[in-house]
């Protein structure tokens, strides 16, 4: 086993994505000394490096809109769901932290306000997610003297002593080498949980590795609470067939009011008829009822639904591009068209599609000041939860990485200031060091990384997609804890340098604990609501459940609560 060197700083951050890098450039902007430790290059790796754009923030442009309404929108499109302290601090702030990113170069091209599904006003700028990253990195290569960068590694436990923050050990995969990291404070902002499912906008063109909730889990393991686990949102179209498709996202209002097309069941049904005439696609209803097709046997051979192109099937792709150029900027459908051309596809061939996860509502619960229940532990971006309730309204995640990552780095800092460093147990770091370097050694009856989290996947998909019910949810649960069993079993090749099954392998307990906390959440949840869906409750009930769901490991024991939510200016329909 490796010996494990030690690295002392006072803030350190896992993820360096938006949420991440913000709150790295705050910290070190108070002065303290921080490290960000990111699973991949900086503004190379995360989800909002893939960003398409759209950022809901009142900029003023509107004469009629405000936070007040921006507010308003978030609450109700969140159905009812989301604590208004923070969706407050959401909408007040976002426009001043998209002004100050326009110094460090984030301008979107000229383009008329946003007016996205769900908002009132048409609002907010097109600024796609890697002009945001680059501009973020641009301005923290500004505190190069206190603000260290270490990108191909992570954290893959955390370390408290006398219940506070006391660090964490780091994986260096460019060495295959553990270290341990002193920190007064630490933050976590290590992103979403998509890979979990086998169908996700998070791991676009099959490439896994960013968004495996490993920070939340870690998190979780330390006594952390965790809130509204159960809602994921389910983009409703990704790409299924032809293959070179998969999980790339298509926009639905563009595939159906701009380009006219139609969306179809394995028996030419046209469906979401309604939505379409509207011009509007909810991601949390549209997905239920396009999943309802699916279910109800209407779906294709490989489980998806057509979109069938219509008249726009005659334009030729150069066409496409300019017509959506033409109103969205620089659209998503590039990648598509550009797939489809090098398969000499037609696009009078209908293509396949289904939904996959896309955001996780839930996540570390966390005050204004982005504090966990944790002692000198803070979270931000969409490792957190409470903030979107039960359904994101779209382009809600960017500013809340932005407002939310700016607190958590101010916040961490002076936390950081007025404490002092707690000591590391050592036979916490033997234990994960012994775990790590364990997936290298030869076992009689081992298993690879990829079985067992194709098994987490396969029960994933069955029983915690947009449709759920109990007898289901309590077969996941104990499925999900029984695959723990096959943990000590792992074995990957004894190869150190960039070893990134051995990575998949380290997080691997991360993804069936959350998996299992998804399971647990979703099954408290009696109830549906936004994208929780029961079939076996199948209504909102607001007055038992206008609660958050909480998950707290506590003697190893995940104990499930609900807690009220937090009301301050619009009270909801209690009945
Ligand atoms: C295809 C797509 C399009 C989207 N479009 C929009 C949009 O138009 N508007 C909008 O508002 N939102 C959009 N979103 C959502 C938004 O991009 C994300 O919610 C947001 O970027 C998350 O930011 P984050 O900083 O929390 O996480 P991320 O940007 O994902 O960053 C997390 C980072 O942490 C690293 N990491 C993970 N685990 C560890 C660990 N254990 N140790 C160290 N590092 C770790 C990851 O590698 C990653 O770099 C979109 C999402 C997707 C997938």
């Amino acid at each position: 086993m490796s010996p494990c060197e030690t690295i002392e700083t006072e803030v350190l951050i896992a993820g360096g994505g938006g949420a991440g890098t913000r709150a790295a450039i705050e910290a070190a902007e108070q002065g303290a000394k921080v490290l960000l430790v990111n699973k991949g290059p900086l503004a190379r790796s995360g989800l909002t490096t893939m960003a398409g754009g759209g950022v809901a923030a009142v900029m003023g442009d509107h004469p009629e809109d405000s936070p007040r309404s921006h507010f308003e929108d978030t609450i109700k499109r969140g159905h009812y769901l989301g604590d208004q302290n923070l969706v407050e601090v959401l909408t007040e702030e976002a426009p001043a932290r998209l002004q100050e990113l326009e110094g460090f170069g984030a301008k979107g091209p000229p383009h008329p306000l946003l007016h996205k599904t769900g908002h009132s006003h048409p609002r907010g700028l097109f600024l796609k997610g890697h002009r945001i990253m680059t501009a973020l990195k641009e301005w923290a290569s500004c505190h190069a003297d206190n603000l260290t960068i270490w990108e191909d590694a992570l954290l893959t436990r955390l370390l408290t002593a006398g219940g506070q923050v006391a660090g964490a050990v780091a994986f260096d995969m460019r060495e295959g080498k553990t270290f341990v990291i002193k920190a007064k404070a630490v933050i976590v902002a290590t992103g979403g949980l998509g890979e979990l499912f086998p169908y996700t906008t998070n791991a676009p063109h099959g490439i896994a590795g960013d968004s495996t909730g490993s920070g939340v889990a870690q998190a979780c393991a330390i006594g952390a609470k965790l809130v509204d686990m159960e809602f994921i949102q389910f983009y409703p179209a990704i790409g299924l067939f032809p293959p070179i498709l998969r999980n790339v996202h298509l926009n639905l209002e563009i595939a159906t009011s701009l380009l006219g097309g139609t969306l179809r069941n394995a028996q030419g049904e046209a469906f979401l008829e309604e939505f379409v005439k509207r011009g509007v696609m909810v991601r949390d209803v549209s997905t239920r009822l396009a999943y309802e097709e699916i279910k109800g046997g209407r779906g294709t051979e490989h489980g998806g639904l057509y979109w069938d192109a219509g008249m726009s099937a005659d334009l030729s792709m150069e066409e496409i591009v300019r017509k959506v150029s033409e109103e969205y900027g620089q659209g998503g459908i590039l990648s598509t068209g550009r797939r489809l051309k090098a398969i000499g596809h037609s696009l009078a061939e209908p293509l396949e599609f289904r939904c996959g996860a896309h955001f996780a509502c839930g996540g570390i619960q966390i005050s204004e000041k982005t504090e966990t229940n944790i002692p000198g532990l803070y979270a931000a971006g969409e490792a957190t939860g409470g903030i979107h309730g039960a359904n994101r309204l779209a382009g809600n995640a960017v500013p809340d990485l932005l407002v939310f990552g700016k607190r958590a780095g101010e916040n961490a800092a002076a936390y950081a200031r007025s404490s002092s460093q707690q000591a590391i147990d050592e036979s916490e770091v033997r234990k994960e060091n012994e775990r790590i370097f364990g997936y290298l050694e030869g076992k009689p009856n081992g298993i690879s990384v990829k079985e067992i989290r194709r098994d987490l996947q396969q029960v994933v998909d069955d029983c915690l997609g947009p449709s759920r019910n109990g007898p289901s949810l309590v077969s996941a649960a104990a499925h999900i804890q029984g695959l723990n069993d096959g943990l000590p079993r792992i074995q990957v090749a004894n190869v150190k340098e960039f070893n990134i099954t051995w990575v998949r392998a380290i997080e691997t307990p991360h993804m069936l604990a959350l998996a299992e906390v998804i399971a647990r959440s979703s099954l408290l949840r009696t109830e549906s609501r936004g994208n929780h869906q029961r079939e076996d409750y199948p209504r909102p009930d607001n007055r038992r459940w206008l609660r958050h769901t909480v998950a707290q490991l506590k003697d190893d024991d995940l104990e499930m609560t609900t807690t009220p939510v937090v009301i301050t200016r619009l009270e909801p329909p209690w009945e």
